[in-house]
């Protein structure tokens, strides 16, 4: 029998190659209707021989492309229209927005082997992407997620990769940042005083320099790295005395996992991590031999090395030059945020890089990389960011108001809480300096324009001083105080699934201001969250 449905998909279903997807699964079983973006999610209407249909939803599951997770299907039956065929429709722009926007993925194995096969019209071009791979959360302005909303919108597609944008059998079909040497972006490489060096390739030029012991400041993905040979102590200990970094380590790219596996031991949870999508920076335990190779100053006094793989063309083409691990630290300031424009990587790492490697495919929301451990053999995040943001987290309740959650002051992070999901930022850093603090409003206002997010309650510490709890002061908006020790607590009892439960729970997090007005530190609670009673304490 001849049956017509609509259905609604909600989850990470835009940018990562979904209506294309849906496309192949509809025509290879005969039916027919359409496929698009709104700013729900994915909108299909579906008409052919109902039992089809119902193989086309569960296909729709089982078939899922990689980096695409549906969280909700939701359907209903509708007028029989005799389509002819099944086509992918513009997208729609409604009111309310609740896509689920994908993070950033690593250069998936597809375009690695493009990238290097002399044959490929993009052999060696380092913005080679697909829809299963490439830029998304940093490029993007404005939901739905199309080319006009991004800021690939400035480069027009050449007829080539016009066709396979436009071809649903192609990988690159709607591939938002598609591109090619004839009309993507370029690199070029310029010295410290912002002159630009005449070179054939500017990135062989680059890893020569970084052979040499130069510094290069390179733009990457979600901002700005700095990187030098990691294996070279004079240069590692000149960018630690630029950087006025003290002894905190510095994280490192390997050109591949043989690389690490030869300087670190490997778990198959921590290779599994490293050559993912979110490809983060993993926090291993370093060899004797690592030292033999890698420069003491990289880690001073430190068991542990920060490595990651490449995760965009760009860095995949400079470490098979280099042959060697790189420090690839954040391009910043102390203490700063991440720089994400050219004029300001100029104007502020000036005195710390010799060369800088730029690219004019503008970013716009800037992020710095992720850092896991893995413990146990599960995945412990140190700083949630690229690769992982803006996906949600679900919650083991449901709010029934939209929150904003602006979170304390050192290593801050804010998040908006819709229905049973929280939606965490990037890592922000220390919003008492001031550049981070733009920052976090700059994020704030960049979430609730891509989500939509209207809050109804402002949360903040309880201490009075914070430039956080200020912000929140400025909001036309009811305000909850939390207690920073009760607000650790709570969290980890919502992440292990006993956010319900009696518990006594300590909280050793240096010092927070306490319910009293005194400065608490070393906390015993005794109860349920939002209702914690203190029973005991250190300080
Ligand atoms: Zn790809
Ligand atoms: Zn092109």
């Amino acid at each position: 029998m001849i049956k017509r449905k609509l259905l609604r998909v909600y989850g990470i279903v835009q940018g990562v190659g979904f209506r294309p997807y849906v496309y192949r699964i509809a025509t290879s079983l005969g039916l027919r209707g359409f496929v698009r973006n709104d700013t729900l999610g994915v909108e299909i209407e579906i008409e052919g021989d109902e039992e089809k249909i119902e193989t086309f939803k569960r296909r729709l599951y089982s078939e899922c492309p990689p980096a695409a997770s549906i969280d909700r299907l939701v359907e209903e039956e509708t007028d029989v229209r005799g389509d002819a065929s099944f086509i992918i429709l513009e997208s729609s722009s409604g009111r309310e927005r609740e896509t689920l926007i994908s993070p950033d993925l690593a250069t998936c194995p597809d375009c690695l082997r493009e990238l290097f096969d002399p044959g490929d019209r993009r052999f060696r071009y380092p913005f080679i992407n697909c829809t299963n791979c490439g830029p998304r959360y940093t490029i993007i302005e404005d939901v739905p997620y199309d080319r006009p909303n991004t800021t690939m919108r400035k480069f027009e597609m050449c007829p080539e990769c016009r066709a396979e944008y436009e071809n649903p059998a192609d990988r690159r079909f709607h591939a938002q940042p598609n591109a090619c040497p004839v009309c993507g972006p370029e690199v070029w490489l310029v010295e410290g005083n912002g002159v630009k060096i005449q070179v054939g390739d500017p990135i062989k030029a680059a890893a020569r320099f970084i052979q040499e012991g130069k510094i290069i400041a390179l733009k990457g993905l979600g901002g700005f790295h700095v990187a030098c040979d990691a294996t070279n102590d004079n240069v590692v200990k000149r960018l630690r005395a630029l950087k006025k970094r003290g002894d905190k380590p510095f994280a490192l790219m390997a050109p591949d996992l043989e690389t690490v596996e030869r300087l670190c031991f490997l778990s198959d949870k921590e290779r599994e991590l490293l050559t993912s999508p979110k490809c983060p920076i993993l926090l291993l335990e370093a060899r004797e031999e690592a030292w033999k190779v890698i420069s003491r100053d990289v880690a001073p006094r430190n068991r542990y090395i920060g490595f990651m793989l490449p995760y965009t063309p760009l860095h995949h083409l400079l470490l098979r030059e280099t042959k060697r691990p790189l420090v690839m630290t954040s391009g910043n300031l102390r203490d700063e945020s991440i720089i994400k424009d050219n004029d300001v990587a100029l104007e502020k790492l000036s005195g710390i890089a010799d060369y800088f490697l730029l690219h004019n495919r503008d970013i716009a929301t800037r992020i710095d990389d992720s850092v896991a451990r893995v413990i146990d053999g599960k995945e412990i995040l140190i700083r949630r960011a690229r690769g992982y943001v803006p996906a949600p987290i679900s919650l083991p309740f449901t709010s029934d108001k939209e929150i904003l959650a602006l979170g304390p002051m050192m290593k801050s992070t804010l998040c908006f809480l819709r229905g049973q999901r929280a939606f965490l930022s990037q890592y922000l850093g220390d919003n008492d300096i001031y550049d981070n603090y733009l920052y976090l409003l700059e994020i704030m206002e960049r979430l609730k324009k891509l989500f939509g997010f209207k809050p109804e309650l402002v949360v903040h510490d309880l201490h009075p001083d914070y430039p956080t709890t200020r912000l929140a002061g400025e909001m036309e908006l009811p305000a909850l105080a939390v207690q920073h020790h009760e607000a650790h607590l709570a969290s980890v009892l919502a992440e292990k699934g006993s956010f319900d439960d009696e518990v006594l729970g300590v909280a050793f997090d240096g010092t927070g201001y306490g319910r009293d007005g005194r400065i608490w530190g070393g906390e015993f609670f005794a109860g349920k969250t939002g209702n914690f009673e203190r029973i005991a304490h250190i300080a």
